[in-house]
């Protein structure tokens, strides 16, 4: 026999199986010395124990117990680990898309009767999960002006404040280090929708605020679409919630857990493919944008164009301020005049041949999309002219 030989060969090659039994074993298991350049792919729902005591002594807290699949496999905590590191976390957890990402901090936190704030241009499905919350379980949903921190009166119910930077589809530029004071003056858990910075543009748990240099602020969670650029694909969906307080992240885990909330190794191992050239492909989508920016900046159509770099956009100083990369991502909407009706701005989007029709970013193809502002917001938006918007991404 060979070195080679592994263990469940020679375990089970004294018996005598029939054909369906005996390729049911597997005859390898992998070696300790063999490293590969990318993540082992493990697909599991039921995951082997050693023994009696490796299934007694398991602990559901404990990433290093596999014990199932919903619980995960190294192919699902190394990417878990990739995008602490990227949020400069210390714990994260995954789910299979944003929105459950999002929906998981909100049916973990909060209870009948816990006011949750959220700001007008929030991503708006986050909005209509926790329309469903107050329905269901008398949440109480509170909106806030993004460009105006005084919009928020925190009261003893205030539980959860929700943050977008730079906010969906309008991409106003919130004051963050102001929000998170706030919040914190009040007990209240910041969670943050990270999808925009994606942990490139700015570090959500070490965020600069212009009163103090030396300080930095941390928001309590920050959930991410992995879905966008640390998949780069167009073609998974992920999501992420990542955290800085052990409690935190165990009362987090433990909705997780008790929901089944689980990801494919597959889409893990792929996404952790991508990340090695995350960073590279956001600074592009950037420059690329700056360089649309100029060119819808030069045409009559548009009453503005929509991008945290422009000085004159809501909340540009914040940007500078928080931003110290310069970057910000490739997104850029614009607001037609309004003159231009709904059909012209079918034509619009019919007409172009490289930007398509679609929902999400962060992938290889430009989309765009149009949406009616008035119908969306709640909020007044003195800031926003009127008429028909196209996000470009
Ligand atoms: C896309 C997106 C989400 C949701 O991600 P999915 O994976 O598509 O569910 C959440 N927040 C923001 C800001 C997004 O752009």
């Amino acid at each position: 026999m060979s070195k080679h030989t592994n263990t469940s060969e020679s375990n089970t090659s004294h018996l005598q199986l029939n054909l369906q039994t005996a390729l049911s074993q597997p005859t390898r298991q992998a070696p300790q010395y063999i490293h590969t350049v990318q993540t082992p792919i493990y697909r599991a729902s039921t995951i082997i124990f050693k023994d009696t005591d490796a299934l007694n002594n398991r602990h559901w807290s404990d990433d290093y117990d596999y014990s199932y699949g919903t619980h995960g496999t190294p192919t699902t905590y190394n990417l878990a680990d990739q995008i602490a590191h990227i949020e400069g976390a210390k714990y994260c957890l995954l789910a299979p898309s944003g929105l459950s990402a999002i929906n998981l901090v909100n049916s973990a936190l909060l209870n009948t009767g816990d006011e949750v704030w959220i700001p007008d241009n929030i991503y708006s499905p986050n909005h209509d999960h926790l329309v469903a919350l107050q329905q269901k379980y008398g949440v109480v949903l509170k909106f806030y002006s993004p460009t105006d921190v005084d919009s928020i009166q925190f009261s003893a119910q205030s539980k959860l404040l929700w943050i977008e930077v730079a906010g969906s589809i309008t991409l106003e530029f919130p004051d963050l280090a102001t929000l998170i004071k706030k919040a914190k003056a009040h007990g209240v858990m910041t969670a943050l929708d990270n999808t925009w910075g994606a942990g490139l543009a700015f570090q959500p748990f070490a965020i600069n605020h212009s009163q103090n240099k030396d300080e930095k602020l941390a928001v309590d969670i920050s959930v991410h679409a992995l879905t966008k650029y640390p998949s780069g694909g167009g073609d998974i969906l992920m999501g992420s919630i990542c955290t800085l307080d052990k409690q935190l992240h165990l009362e987090l885990l433990r909705m997780h857990a008790l929901q089944g909330i689980a990801v494919s190794g597959d889409d893990c191992a792929q996404v952790s493919r991508s990340l090695s050239h995350m960073a590279l492909r956001y600074q592009q989508h950037h420059q690329n944008t700056l360089q649309l920016i100029r060119f819808l900046q030069s045409r009559a159509e548009f009453a503005q164009v929509l991008h945290p770099s422009i000085e004159s956009h809501a909340g540009h100083q914040h940007w500078k301020e928080i931003c110290t990369t310069g970057l910000g991502a490739g997104i850029v909407s614009v607001i037609f005049k309004a003159e231009y009706q709904l059909e012209q701005i079918q034509q619009f989007c019919n007409a172009l041949q490289l930007f398509h029709l679609g929902f999400s970013w962060g992938g290889p193809t430009s989309l765009v999309m149009y949406y009616d502002l008035k119908a969306i917001r709640k909020l007044p938006t003195p800031h926003l002219q009127d008429g028909w918007l196209v996000t470009c991404r």
